[in-house]
């Protein structure tokens, strides 16, 4: 068999949240795969840079506060002028804020619908529209939740934006498709990540989700690696707006 279809040489993938978690784990397989990347975040991404580095792949850190708007044009323009152009972009970063919904704060709500919602829709918005302009497709990948399907605890803002997440990458996919852009989500189970150290921390929430989850495990950064590739890939070009969950069989449960 012919792997060449998820071959990613030549092209080039902004990832945000890239210093860690996730965003690590599939910046790393997209490199293996072949791309350069353009790592986007608040924090240092040596780390990443690194990693990145090992699979032979150029990686380049823009640092930008996604809880605006602001940085989203500068993004682009440094991946344009380091790469020449940006063909992937994984929207990733994002944040969880606990709290008993009677109690839950305005600013939390705001902080995390902004970075989780408004900032994912208005970078795709710009990413796509410089797509548009130079006549190419391209491919966006969207970091959804088990809570784009599921009700949560105590964790009702990231339930609303993981939710509209999984609305608007069918949404802007159904805009897009004609331009030759895929809009798609991956929508992570429990993963072992810095999101989910309080949950991890609590012995009983632990055992609790460990015990639905089909597979046995929590999952590992290393899992998404797959599924970003394979939507990042030619072997996807025919599918839009599509939430791929990669969760150990949880929602199958
Ligand atoms: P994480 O380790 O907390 O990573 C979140 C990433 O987003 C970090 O790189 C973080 O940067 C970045 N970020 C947050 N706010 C930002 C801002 N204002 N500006 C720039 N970067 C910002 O958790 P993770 O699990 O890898 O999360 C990655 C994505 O997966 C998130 O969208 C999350 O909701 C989603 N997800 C995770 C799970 C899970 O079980 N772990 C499940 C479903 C969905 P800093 O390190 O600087 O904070």
């Amino acid at each position: 068999m012919n792997f060449s279809i998820f071959s990613l040489e030549g092209k080039t993938a902004i990832v945000t949240g890239a210093n860690t978690g996730l965003g690590q784990g599939m910046c790393v397989a997209l490199a293996r795969a072949g791309a350069d990347i353009v790592g986007v975040g608040r924090s240092d991404m040596s780390e990443t840079e690194a990693l990145v580095r090992t699979e032979g792949a150029e990686f380049l850190p823009v640092k930008a506060d996604l809880l605006t708007l602001e940085p989203i044009e500068n993004i682009l323009d440094e991946a344009g002028k380091r790469f020449r152009k940006a063909d992937i972009l994984v929207n990733n970063a994002g944040i969880i804020r606990r709290e008993d919904a009677e109690n839950y704060s305005i600013s939390d709500w705001d902080d995390v619908m902004n970075t989780n919602l408004r900032t994912l829709f208005f970078l795709s918005q710009s990413f796509a529209k410089r797509l548009i302009d130079s006549k190419r497709g391209g491919k966006i990948i969207n970091i959804a939740s088990m809570l784009s399907y599921q009700g949560g605890i105590r964790v009702p803002a990231y339930t609303a934006s993981k939710s509209a997440v999984m609305g608007v990458t069918k949404s802007m996919a159904n805009e897009w498709a004609k331009y030759g852009i895929n809009v798609n989500a991956i929508a992570p189970g429990y993963m072992v990540t810095n999101n989910t150290a309080k949950l991890r921390s609590d012995p009983a929430r632990y055992a609790e989700i460990l015990g639905r989850i089909p597979a046995g495990r929590w999952g590992e950064p290393s899992d998404m690696g797959g599924a970003a590739v394979f939507l990042a890939s030619a072997a996807s070009d025919y599918i839009h707006g599509f939430t791929l969950a990669v969760d150990g069989g949880w929602l199958s449960r």
